[in-house]
């Protein structure tokens, strides 16, 4: 199967978690919506990203050594043209603490609709096994640390209770004008991840961390634009 592929090859150049671009594959493979994508190795090879791809695009450095790529400079969104990518990558290589990190390529791929954010992770606990988080995104969870955590495998019911203990769960029913987005598209992401037979009860023993941050979750959908496993130890 191309999910098990995937973690192969990562173990097999002795990396801590997979890149970028292979957790989307991975997440694919359990049927969760990610941009489409493709990775450059540099400047000079970014005119195929706009043949293939649907601009405005959004580039994103890959670098086993950058865990936030926001952070370190590393991710540039709404790029309309080559030129314009050409001048972020350079730009990006230019920066002191890209310049000072194994750089893998750059992730060029399609901007998410417009939503709320929202975080899905998963953690493997040493006496439950996987465990699988929610949250909104942002302050939500950074600041006020407002997710909830189930067992896995969760059920239908449990995804949506999940949703419930959220304090800003209102938020999804469309908050100061803005229209309400998709819970059943969360609810499905986190079955795919967190349920019977889903990415985290398959992979128990190779996950050591998820994290989805963000799911972009708009009227209609719920896309994975970030995502990180981390692998564990053997
Ligand atoms: P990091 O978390 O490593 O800083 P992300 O890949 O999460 O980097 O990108 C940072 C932010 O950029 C995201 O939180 C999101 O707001 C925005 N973003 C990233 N990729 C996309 C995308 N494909 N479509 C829309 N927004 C995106
Ligand atoms: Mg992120």
């Amino acid at each position: 199967m191309k999910a098990r592929g995937l973690l192969a090859e990562a173990r097999k150049q002795g990396r801590a978690a997979l890149d970028e671009q292979a957790g989307k594959q991975l997440l694919a493979a359990y049927g969760i919506a990610v941009p489409r994508s493709l990775v450059v190795p540099g400047v000079a090879d970014v005119d195929a990203a706009f043949e293939q791809l649907k601009a405005p695009l959004v580039i994103k450095v890959m670098s086993p050594d950058i865990l936030h790529k926001s952070d370190a400079g590393g991710v540039k969104v709404g790029i309309g043209s080559a030129a314009e990518a050409a001048a972020a990558i350079s730009e990006m290589m230019a920066n002191p603490v890209i310049g000072a990190s194994r750089v893998d390529g750059f992730l060029l791929e399609e901007m998410a609709p417009r939503g709320q954010e929202m975080v899905i992770g998963g953690v493997r606990d040493p006496y439950f096994g996987p465990l699988v988080m929610v949250g909104l995104g942002g302050i939500f969870v950074e600041v006020l640390a407002d997710v909830a955590f189930r067992i896995c495998p969760i059920e239908r019911r449990d995804a949506e209770e999940m949703l419930d203990e959220l304090k800003g769960a209102a938020v999804l029913k469309g908050a100061r004008g803005r229209k309400p987005v998709s819970r059943g598209a969360i609810v499905e992401a986190l079955l795919r991840i967190g349920g019977e037979g889903a990415l985290l009860m398959d992979y128990a023993a190779d996950i050591q961390e998820a994290d989805i941050n963000p799911l972009i979750v708009s009227e209609n959908e719920a896309v994975a634009v970030d995502a990180r496993f981390l692998l564990t130890k053997q």
